[in-house]
């Protein structure tokens, strides 16, 4: 039997050729403006499914094929995530040393378990990760030196889940588990809800603290309700605090947060999934205050940091609790260099037992940008909220719905939530900007999340001057 037929390397290399044309022109539009395509297609269910063949092929297709079909129709199908004028959710950034990375890391074709599987790609990871505790004026409690360090997860759900997993079994596991309580804030991520789930709480084990009227954790109510647990002989196990909540982007009080957790012996964790990037700006190094207090954080590069998704920075203060939780070793994948207990193995450090080599991707990030291009990338966009903020709030038809927070601005129509509603609508209709809404103070509300690689403070006044234009037809057309 003879295998399959291959590419051959000068195939491979003309195919390889055609697809960073394609990607390169690709970006090359977003640059412009994102002129070729619609942010948000317009495709029903079942239209992309229905315009591929229901069968794959039995011998294979010529790549041109394949990469003629992505443009036709799996490109004009897909939202335009990295459109210069996509402000929905939090933008996922790539970048191009980003996109190169992640090629390179499909090509070495690694499968990181273990730094004896490929002792690069441990090793790079603990590197890039320190460097990250550098760039970001992290504590240094989270560099790879001491008993701490950092990993790299899918996701900062994942991230938030090894923190549950470690907390739980750090305050008695299993044979503790009902005694156990998890707290965190009416905004946090709704991930933290589910982790809780998938570590096999009861939702009634959560308790949600209540929110100042900034949308931050309200310090004293939580002190409050742990003092009530702790009266009752329940074990405050875990509290989740948000650095940039995914609505408003409202920071909790972690200092705070841990003068309640110490005495309580209850685990910190800090999700700061998008607002994490922006320290990499000395100016905004506030937003780790505490933190050099806390068990183990997150943030997500892959938000903003113009590494494309998926790349979410888990730092711990002590990697203890995290492997005996989640280390177990079978006999099939025992090896000298972890028994001497020389090296980190990644995959106690997370859930699943395989790993990507996510490091590349930031590496080249970090080493094409340098911590100059990253700071100028969060400064741009912050400065671009704060004169869209201005402009908002000058207008009498919107108010604002929660305090502007570095790239995020929150507002709503005056006329309240179908007014709201309709104005989203509208921009979103124009085509040239994307917007989601989400709920503060129970009123709809409309968010501008300006973080994408390629929008720039022009677009960011062409999305002012869309909602003024838009605002004067409706007042012209009456209600
Ligand atoms: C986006 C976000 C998350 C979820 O991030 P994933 O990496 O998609 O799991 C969690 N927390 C906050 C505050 C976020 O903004």
């Amino acid at each position: 039997m003879t295998g399959p037929q291959h590419m051959t390397p000068d195939e491979f290399r003309e195919a390889g050729r055609a697809a960073i044309d394609w990607l390169a022109d690709f970006l090359a539009d977003h640059r412009d403006g994102g002129h070729a395509r619609p942010i948000v297609p317009d495709v029903a269910p079942g239209d992309v499914y229905g315009s591929l063949p229901p069968s794959p092929p039995t011998t294979g297709e010529p790549f041109d094929d394949l990469l003629a079909d992505v443009d036709r129709l799996i490109a004009p199908a897909t939202t335009q995530w990295q459109h210069p004028g996509f402000y929905g959710f939090f933008p996922a950034d790539s970048s191009p040393p980003s996109i190169l990375g992640e090629l390179i890391s499909a090509g070495l074709g690694v499968q990181g378990m273990m730094w004896s599987t490929s002792p690069a790609c441990t090793e790079l990871e603990t590197l890039v990760l320190d460097w990250l505790v550098e760039a970001c004026g992290l504590p240094d409690r989270f560099r790879s030196d001491g008993p701490g360090g950092g990993v790299i997860q899918d996701s900062a759900s994942s991230a938030s889940l090894c923190a549950v997993l470690a907390a739980r079994d750090r305050s008695g596991g299993a044979a503790e588990l009902p005694r156990l309580r998890v707290y965190t804030s009416a905004q946090a991520h709704s991930s933290i809800e589910k982790d809780i789930l998938v570590a096999g709480f009861a939702r009634e084990q959560l308790r949600v603290v209540p929110t100042d009227a900034g949308f931050a954790m309200d310090a004293d109510a939580l002190a409050a309700m742990v003092a009530a647990d702790v009266a009752e002989g329940l074990v405050p196990c875990l509290i989740a605090a948000t650095v940039g909540t995914t609505s408003s982007g409202a920071v909790d009080p972690v200092a705070r947060v841990c003068d309640v957790a110490g005495p309580a012996g209850a685990w910190v964790h800090v999700d700061a999934a998008w607002a994490g990037s922006a320290t990499v700006c000395p100016e905004y190094r506030h937003l780790l205050d505490g933190l050099d207090r806390v068990d183990s954080y997150c943030f997500n590069p892959h938000k903003w940091l113009l590494t494309n998704f998926d790349c979410s920075a888990f730092f711990v203060a002590d990697s203890g609790p995290l492997l005996d939780s989640l280390s177990i070793v079978p006999e099939y994948l025992r090896n000298a260099a972890s028994d001497a207990g020389e090296v980190i193995d990644y995959r106690d450090w997370q859930v699943p037992l395989g790993r990507r080599f996510r490091s590349l991707k930031l590496w080249f990030v970090l080493r094409s940008y340098g911590t100059d291009g990253l700071r100028a990338h969060i400064r741009a966009h912050v400065a671009a909220t704060a004169d869209l903020a201005e402009r908002l709030a000058a207008n009498p038809s919107l108010e604002m719905a929660a305090p502007l927070s570095l790239g995020l601005v929150c507002f709503r129509h005056v006329d309240g939530d179908e007014a709201s509603e309709r104005l989203l609508a509208a921009v979103n209709a124009s085509g040239r900007a994307f917007l989601t809404h989400t709920r503060l103070d129970d009123r709809y509300a409309l968010r501008v999340a300006v973080g994408g690689t390629w929008t720039t403070a022009d677009h960011v006044t062409e999305l002012a001057d869309l909602l003024d234009a838009l605002l004067l037809d409706e007042a012209l057309d009456g209600p």
